[in-house]
Parts: structure tokens; C-alpha cells; sequence
């Protein structure tokens, strides 16, 4: 039988050279890919108690809809800069060069929610770090950030050693 992992593919060299991409277009694709995917997550959270599932721009979306609506919770993204229609606050981050700036409407975590995490890839973990950092300003309390890979040579964890973080497939 497969495992989700089988359904993963890897290209060297994109977006540049030196990387190997880890796609997952792949995974989704395929029915039981994308079965063997969000059952995998949902496995990490299945002794979690969560108000709200936080997502990152845009694969976040793709795993984090259906962890939310399996768990009836509502979902919230977190956007590229200049994307959300309403009032926002937002972080600013580090990129291997230059930095990106992500966003979350105002009014999407209330005081004192518990909040979950999902997205499909930590790398450095600086996506995720700057998330934390916009729930907390809002008040939500992080209980749990779940990926569904984990780069582990990049070190992403000990960015993220105040938290609990999982995730279902982890490269060396
Ligand atoms: P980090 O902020 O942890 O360094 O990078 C993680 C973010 O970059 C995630 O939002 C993820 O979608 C994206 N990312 C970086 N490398 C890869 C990769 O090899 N595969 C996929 N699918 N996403 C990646």
C-alpha cells in the first residue's frame, strides 16, 4: 500500500538552483493522495482542543479547509500583503533574500481563541514565526502547528521550540 509520501514529488533545482522543490500538486491530484494527506494531519490533531484552524498563503489553504471543516471549526487565511479587503494587521519577514510581508484581517481571531496552524511545508519557519506572531497580537493562543512536511536540516523546529509542532512526512 502507498504512503503519502509516494505521492510526493521532488524537483531539483526550482525555483532555483540547488533546491529540491517538494511538490505537492502530486498528492492532491490523487484521490487517495489526498485522502492519505489530510487523514495525516488530522491524525496529529486528534487529541488537540482548537477553536480555529489558521492557514498560510496558499497551500495553507489547500490542507487547513479541510482540517477546519472536518473538526467544525471556521478557517481563517493569512494573505500575501494587499490581498485582504478589510482592516488588517501585519507581519513583515525574512526571506533568504529581501523579506515578505503577510497579513490577517483584524477581526478574524477574537481574544483567547485556541488556534491551530496548517500549512503544507516548514522550511526555516520563518512564515510560520510571523503567523504566531499576528494570533498572539490578536489574542489567540497557539496550541499546535501541524505541516505536512517538515524540511529538518533547515532547522524550522528550534524557530518554533516554544510551540508544539508536528508534521506527517520529515525529510533529513
Ligand atoms: P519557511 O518560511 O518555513 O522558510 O518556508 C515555508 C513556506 O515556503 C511554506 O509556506 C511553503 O509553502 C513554502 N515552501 C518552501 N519550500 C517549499 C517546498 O520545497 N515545497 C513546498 N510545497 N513549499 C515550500
Amino acid at each position: 500500500m502507498k504512503k503519502v509520501e509516494d505521492y510526493v514529488r521532488s524537483i531539483p533545482d526550482f525555483p532555483e538552483k540547488g533546491i529540491i522543490f517538494r511538490d505537492i500538486t502530486s498528492v492532491i491530484q490523487d484521490p487517495e493522495g489526498l485522502k492519505l494527506a489530510i487523514d495525516g494531519i488530522q491524525n496529529l490533531l486528534k487529541d488537540v482542543d482548537f477553536d480555529v484552524v489558521v492557514g498560510p498563503e496558499s497551500r495553507g489553504f489547500i490542507f487547513g479547509v479541510p482540517i477546519a471543516y472536518n473538526n467544525h471549526t471556521g478557517f481563517v487565511p493569512v494573505r500575501k500583503k494587499g490581498k485582504l479587503p478589510c482592516e488588517t494587521i501585519s507581519e513583515e519577514y525574512a526571506l533568504e533574500y529581501g523579506t515578505a510581508t503577510i497579513e490577517i484581517h483584524k477581526d478574524a481571531i477574537q481574544p483567547g481563541q485556541k488556534v491551530v496552524i496548517v500549512d503544507d511545508l516548514i522550511a526555516t519557519g520563518g512564515t510560520t514565526e510571523a503567523a504566531i506572531h499576528m494570533i498572539e497580537r490578536l489574542g489567540g493562543e497557539v496550541v499546535k502547528v501541524v505541516f505536512l512536511m517538515e524540511l529538518e536540516g533547515l532547522k524550522g523546529r528550534e524557530r518554533l521550540k516554544d510551540y508544539d509542532v508536528d508534521a506527517v512526512i520529515k525529510y533529513p
